[in-house]
């Protein structure tokens, strides 16, 4: 997997006036406080080499974030470490279930890590267009419907609220679920 890059900066620089940092790619690697001042600013071109003190200049920041990372904004904040615990959590999840994790992570207060990629991949039921569409695709399994003469179907089909299944199954079946991005991702509870 690619693109799961931050702008990794410096916040002594920062707070001394100087935007001092880039883009890394944390799938690839964890920048090093030497990494950011190389490729943000060569030292000497406007720092004086004789006063900078490298030991000051240790801490690192999230500016901003990129592609899938920008789903886990809140989660990251301005942490260099959070943003390297999403990515390790990130490459066990499939790429078409980042957005389902995304919105399972934002309704637990736990860190997002490789432990709730886990987690979630255990109880991921799947995304839906609305809670109809879950009562229709889902949770008529659920009751048997499948195992129904077509004819019986037909007949029956008109008269039933799938809404409502898939609602009532929301609340007392067992289930999770949050919007995001009007899709509906439903997952078992824990
Ligand atoms: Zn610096």
């Amino acid at each position: 997997m690619t693109g799961l890059s931050a702008w990794i900066g410096c916040w002594r620089c920062y707070t001394e006036g100087r935007l001092v940092g880039d883009w890394f790619d944390l799938t690839d690697e964890r920048p090093t406080s030497a990494d950011v001042h190389q490729r943000g600013e060569p030292l000497g071109r406007t720092s004086a080499p004789d006063r900078f003190d490298p030991t000051e200049h240790e801490e690192l920041g999230v500016f901003d974030l990129n592609g899938d990372l920008t789903l886990f904004t809140d989660a990251i904040g301005e942490s260099l470490q959070a943003a390297v615990q999403v990515v390790e959590a990130l490459v066990e999840i499939e790429p078409d279930r980042i957005a389902a994790f995304a919105a399972f992570a934002a309704t637990i207060d736990e860190a997002v890590d490789s432990a709730l990629a886990r987690q979630f991949e255990d109880h991921y039921v799947g995304a839906f267009e609305s809670i109809r569409d879950f009562g229709m695709d889902y949770c008529a399994d659920l009751v048997g419907w499948e195992s129904l003469p077509d004819e019986v179907q037909q007949a029956l089909a008109p008269h039933l609220d799938w809404e409502g299944l898939g609602q009532e199954q929301l609340d007392h079946g067992g289930y999770d679920a949050a919007l995001l991005g009007q899709r509906l991702y439903v997952w078992h509870e824990s």
